[in-house]
């Protein structure tokens, strides 16, 4: 089977609550999704998506996407698409770096090996976990009350995991505004349910220090992603007494070896984009397993096909490491593709059909951006 044909598609996603926003004054509206359809010349097709979370979250946008692409895709022409590991060392001597280029890419490969195998994706990455996957609900920074209010709608739906964010500047009310929302969104926890506090990697370790002693004895959370760097997660790693998943600092296989060798953290947060697809996560969840840490699998926003990659990767991940899934679809009003994964009692289970059992809609892809084929 060879590659024969790739198409890139955009599509700008509105971001389905209004403005999100971060720590460090960060705040979003919509974002740039970038889709690619890989065609072989045996007339199977697999999809990917790429929808980095803006330009200022992490070394992403989705103009490096495009731009990726172009050097790229050219590169895989007339490979096999079920030859993950070949079809990433193509990309790597292609292009240095750049995951989130590479996931669509990657992503695609892996819906066409599952129709090929006849397989959903997630058989393939190790075998169905029977049972739904737990989503995580995303509650923005806001008023204190409206954020326990948004925890409440998400627990009338079933959530058991909710994901918090923090980090307010000084002038906004820094640590003390943080404590106050932390403790409101933790006011009505009920048994089974499991908090992420994510600083997105926006406080000092004197700030996070502040924060935490702010707090009430006996909170039950993850402190996840508190500061942007390895010397201040490390510094705050030793003074801290709560747990810690890392999320922004882990994107490549040696992140993780060296959260691992320096015992930074008791949990990451995968994002199939941030890692460069379905290959690198694949490993590095395994990675994460091995070492004993806990993990979330989410993506950075994304719609239905980036949230089939991220459930077929939950799917086939032991329950006893996986905390939480996040459904992307929930962040944008937009629907890119159908996918038969509602979202039931707090959670969604990955569709028993080959590949990814995406369908993606034609009318809202439009006209492809660019097309890389082997020209003779
Ligand atoms: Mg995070």
């Amino acid at each position: 089977m060879k590659i024969a044909r790739i198409e890139v598609y955009s599509v700008t996603l509105p971001y389905a609550g209004g403005t999100y926003r971060l720590s460090g004054g960060r705040s979003f509206t919509a974002f740039a999704a970038v889709f690619t359809r890989v065609m072989t010349e045996c007339g199977l097709e697999g999809w990917g998506e790429s929808t980095p979370f803006g330009s200022t979250y992490i070394a992403a946008h989705a103009g490096g996407v495009k731009a990726g692409l172009a050097e790229l895709a050219p590169a895989l022409i007339g490979m096999d698409p079920r030859h993950h590991d070949r079809i990433y060392d193509a990309m790597d001597a292609a292009l240095v770096g750049h995951a989130h280029a590479k996931t669509p890419l990657d992503v695609a490969c892996w819906d066409i090996a599952g129709k090929a195998a006849g397989l959903p994706v997630c058989d393939l990455l190790g075998g169905r976990v029977p049972g739904a996957v737990p989503l995580i609900s995303s509650i923005g920074s806001d008023d204190p009350q409206a954020m326990r209010e948004n925890v409440a709608s998400h627990r009338e739906l079933g959530f058991l995991g909710h994901s918090v964010k923090v980090g307010s500047a000084e002038a906004e009310g820094g640590p003390m505004l943080d404590a106050e929302r932390v403790q409101a969104c933790l006011a009505d926890r009920r048994p089974g349910e499991w908090f992420l506090v994510d600083a997105n990697g926006g406080m000092s370790p004197e700030q996070a220090l502040r924060f935490l002693a702010l707090l009430p004895k006996g909170l039950d959370f993850t402190f996840e992603a508190p500061c942007a760097s390895w010397r201040e997660t490390l510094s705050l790693r030793k003074r801290c007494h709560v747990p810690l998943l890392l999320d922004e600092l882990v994107q490549s296989d040696a992140d993780i070896a060296q959260a691992v060798a320096s015992d930074a953290c008791d949990g990451v947060g995968l994002k199939i984009s941030k890692q460069g697809g379905l290959t690198p996560t694949r490993r590095q969840r395994d990675m994460a397993r091995a070492a004993g840490l806990v993990m979330s699998v989410q993506d950075t926003t994304g719609s239905d096909i980036a949230f089939a990659a991220v459930l077929h990767m939950a799917q086939s991940t032991p329950r006893h490491v996986l905390r939480c899934a996040l459904d992307t679809r929930s962040m944008v009003s937009l629907t890119t593709a159908a996918f038969d994964a509602p979202v039931q009692g707090g959670g969604a289970q990955a569709p028993a059909i080959p590949g990814l059992g995406v369908m993606p809609d034609m009318s809202i892809m439009g006209a492809p951006i660019a097309i890389y084929e082997d020209t003779p």
